[in-house]
This record gives C-alpha cells, structure tokens and sequence, in this order.
C-alpha cells in the first residue's frame, strides 16, 4: 500500500516490479495515457489504462486535476521522452475534479493569473519548482552555517525594539482594539498593550543576535520578520523571512567575504540538486522573454547568469563611487532616474540596479554609507560622516543583503542613540554587551525571498513565497 514517489521511480530502473503510485491527473488522452504528477518532480508519470481495466464510469472520473492511486506493473516505455511507464492493474480514484469548474488546464496560465488563484497554483510546474528550490535554499542554509560552525539562534517574534529605527512595526496588542486606551494625540495608545508594556512584531533579530554572537561566537537566525510596508512594490512583503548572521571578532571585510561566500555557496547548492527546476525556469524566462523587444531581454539566461556569478568576485564599492558613477552615467544625463541622485541619498531600486546591471554587469557590494540613512548601530568611520555598512545588490532586483559592522565602542555608541533618539533607558540590556567585555563584530541580514527570486529568475517577490502578505493579500 506504500507510495513511491514519481522522482524515485525515475532515478532507478524499469524492472517490471509493481509499485503503487498517487497523484493527481494532468492530462489523460484517448482514454489511455494518464500524465500524472505527485509534486516530486515536475516530470509527470505515464500510466498506461489498457482496454477494459476500467468501466464508463470511471474512466469519465478521471480528468485533469482528479487524485489518483495506481498499482501496477514499472515497465520501460515505448514513448518518446519517457524512460518507464506504469501498465495500470488497479485504478482507484482517491479525489474528483469537476473539469468544468478547475482553474488549472493543461495550458499556461499567466502568473497574473495564478496570483489570483495562489491557493492553487502549487499545482502548476512554475510553481512546484519554485517552492522546492525554495526548500532547498533553505536547507543549504542551515547547511552552510553548520558547516562554519555557527549556532542557529531563535530570536522573539514578540519583542519591544525597533532595530531599524524605520518605524515600520506592527504593534502587538492583548487587548481588543476597541479597549485600548486613546493617546493625547488622540490616536491609539500602544504604550502599555502586552500585559503592561508596547511590543511590536520583530523587524529584524539583529540585536538580540548580537547578544548571543558576543558569547557564543558566531550565530546565525533564519525566521519570519514584519515590516507595515505600505509600498506595493515587486521586493517587499509585509512578512519575509531574514537569515541574520552575527560574528563576533568580524570587520567589515570579514563580514563581506562570509557574505559573498554564502551566497555563492547558496546558489551552487541549487544548481547541483534542483537542476531539472532550474532548467525548466530558465527555458520559461526565455520564452516569455520572446515577447520583449531585444532591449528590455535578460542578457544571460537563468543557467547563464548563476554561472557567471559563481565565475566572478562581487564588485566592491564605496557609496560614494556608487554616487559618483550614477551621476557620471548616460541615464542621469538623460534624466531617466525617477528619484534625485545626490551624496546623502538612499540608493533606490532603479540607482542599485543600474550599477548592477548596466554598470558593473555583476553583484555589487557598496559600503560605506553616510550615517544619516543607517542605523544606529553601525560602527562609525574616522570621517564622522560615513558608517561601515556594506549592502549587496543583484541583478533583476537590487539590494538583497543589508549589513555592517557593529559600533562596539560604548561612548560612540550611546552618544549615536541619543543623536537619533533610540530610547537609552529602555536598551540598557543591549549596552551591557559593549560594557562587559565588547569586541569587534559584524553581521548581516539577507532577505530570504530575495534570495529566491536572484535564483529563480522571478520578478515579483509575490511569486516566491507560498502566501505574500501584502496590502493587498492576507486572505489564506
Ligand atoms: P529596502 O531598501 O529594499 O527597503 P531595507 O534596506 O529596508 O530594504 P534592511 O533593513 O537592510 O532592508 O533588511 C535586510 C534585508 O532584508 C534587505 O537587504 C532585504 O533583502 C530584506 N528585506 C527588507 N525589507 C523587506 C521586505 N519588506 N520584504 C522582503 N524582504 C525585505
Ligand atoms: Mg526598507
Ligand atoms: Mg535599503
Ligand atoms: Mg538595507
């Protein structure tokens, strides 16, 4: 009564033993050959329904999305393009599908259109390879780590800090919202919501990772984290997940090679065990590319662009090169920036990806930063302007990493807090790190969905996470 798995079956031999399958139906033609799929592979099985094994009735239940439990005989096939095929002895038809009112037909489908339908779109193969390059992006993570011998740290969801000092918290609340107290502003009152105290949902688990990593050394953290993004672009969700590495006796150097290593190692991980999905996104990206005019196509094709990234160091720049080639460059002659390009600027989308991709043609890491746009825990540059932060940026994306080395020197520290109001008092249990025995240390954050879209070739960040919340999706 066991399953086996379609991807199983086709790694080994058709010997002629039996086997039990369960999937569900893609395409079942002439009343004979059912294409069936069980979300292990994109590779469909072929069943072969001989004359006379099933009656009227069921063979009319077998349609395209139905579920399936076939035992019969592992054969080699006759067909083009199939090693193996099923002789079917029993057919039991676990789940119908009313083919009159399924979504999904044997066709394409546009992903505007599946982002509709996102309950069921696991169901198609752009979807199903997505996710499991997304698993195995994630399980070479926690590989990677534990190869260097980081520890893996959770870090609270529920917590009181604001690490980014963006103000893009959700507030976490025990009372029902009609209870909650007015502020004298005469909006809500948050300051007292979790049994007494204002908490909000994490934004990133970096400070308290330093806690950690200033004891155990390196760790890392690889959790959901919460932004209230009102911005309806292709990079950001309200919920993504972070992997947030924090190393003790680190610099910035230090950190931008574990950084450039990691996702390197990252992408070769997927290219080795997801090549059939890989592949297959990358002959969907040049076909959907056909449509473009020659200018707006990708230079490198999926395959294409992961190996040259593997073949190449990252680019590394100071934020005011960065600065410098962008107001040197035609496209800020001609005025196609839409936002102003000045020292002092936060790089947006459209500076990061022309550096990227018209400029240097390759990842770029740019440091650092002027202060004022960073976060008041990076460690300042002797030139009282600029902090050592480094971002990385990719193609087809932009930023996808956001990092620094850490302000370890007490005094410069709190006198920064004060400068950009970080509530001192409250943040006495993160000062006791620089207090007691401080070190040099750095870290970063990588955006896990990101990370899936550099690798998947997605554009929309909305199609490489299983549900996106976003402004406007937050249904299922
Ligand atoms: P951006 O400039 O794109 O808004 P950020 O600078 O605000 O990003 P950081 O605070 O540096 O982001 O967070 C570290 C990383 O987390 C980013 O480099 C990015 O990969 C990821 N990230 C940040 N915000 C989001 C979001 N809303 N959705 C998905 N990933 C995000
Ligand atoms: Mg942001
Ligand atoms: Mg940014
Ligand atoms: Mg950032």
């Amino acid at each position: 009564n066991k399953r086996t798995k379609i991807k199983e079956l086709l790694a080994g031999e058709p010997t002629g033993q039996q086997v039990t399958v369960m999937g569900w139906v893609r395409t079942f033609r002439n009343n004979q050959f059912i294409a069936l799929n069980d979300g292990s592979t994109l590779n469909n099985l072929q069943i072969v329904v001989e004359l006379g094994l099933l009656d009227e009735a069921t063979l009319k239940r077998i349609t395209t999305g139905a579920a399936l439990k076939i035992t019969g005989e592992l054969i080699p096939s006759l067909g083009k393009g199939q090693k193996m095929e099923i002789k079917a002895a029993v057919i039991e038809v676990l789940g119908d599908s009313d083919s009159e009112q399924y979504p999904l037909q044997p066709k394409k489908h546009s992903l505007e259109f599946l982002r509709e339908i996102a309950h069921l779109r696991f169901r198609t193969n752009t979807f199903s390879a997505i996710f499991r390059i997304r698993h195995a992006l994630a399980f070479a993570i926690h590989r990677f780590f534990n190869e260097k011998g980081f520890v893996y740290l959770h870090t609270p969801i529920i917590t009181s800090s604001d690490a980014e000092g963006a103000g893009e918290m959700f507030q976490v609340t025990t009372l029902p919202l009609a209870q909650l107290p007015k502020s004298a502003e005469g909006g809500i009152d948050f300051s007292q919501d979790f049994f007494g105290k204002s908490t909000n949902l994490t934004v990133s688990g970096q400070l308290e990772g330093e806690l950690a990593a200033t004891a155990l050394g390196d760790i890392y953290t690889f959790g959901p984290t919460f932004r209230a993004e009102n911005s309806n672009t292709t990079r950001h969700l309200a919920e993504f997940w972070m992997i947030e590495p924090e190393m003790a006796f680190y610099d910035l150097q230090d950190n931008m090679d574990l950084a450039e290593e990691f996702i390197q190692y990252l992408i070769r991980y997927v290219m080795e065990h997801n090549a059939a999905d890989l592949s297959f996104l990358d002959t969907r990206q040049k076909e959907e590319e056909k449509a473009l005019p020659q200018a707006q196509r990708s230079e490198l094709g999926l395959l294409d662009k992961l190996q040259f990234v593997l073949d190449n160091r990252f680019e590394r720049i100071t934020y005011s090169e960065a600065i410098e080639v962008l107001l040197q460059s035609p496209a800020y002659k001609k005025k196609k920036f839409k936002y102003e390009v000045k020292w002092g600027i936060d790089l947006q989308s459209e500076h990061e990806r022309y550096l990227v991709e018209k400029h240097y043609k390759k990842p770029v890491i740019v440091t650092d930063y002027p202060k004022d746009i960073k976060a008041f825990y990076m460690r300042q540059n002797d030139d009282g302007k600029t902090v050592a932060a480094m971002d990385i940026l990719a193609p087809g994306i932009g930023e996808i990493v956001g990092g620094s080395q850490r302000e370890e020197r007490l005094d410069k520290l709190e006198t920064r807090m004060q400068e950009m109001h970080v509530p001192l008092k409250e943040m006495q249990w993160y000062l006791d790190t620089r207090r007691f025995g401080t070190v040099p240390h750095a870290g970063f954050g990588l955006g896990f969905e990101r990370m899936v879209l550099f690798v998947t070739g997605m554009s929309n960040i909305r199609d490489v996470i299983p549900f996106a919340r976003t402004p406007k999706n937050c249904e299922f």
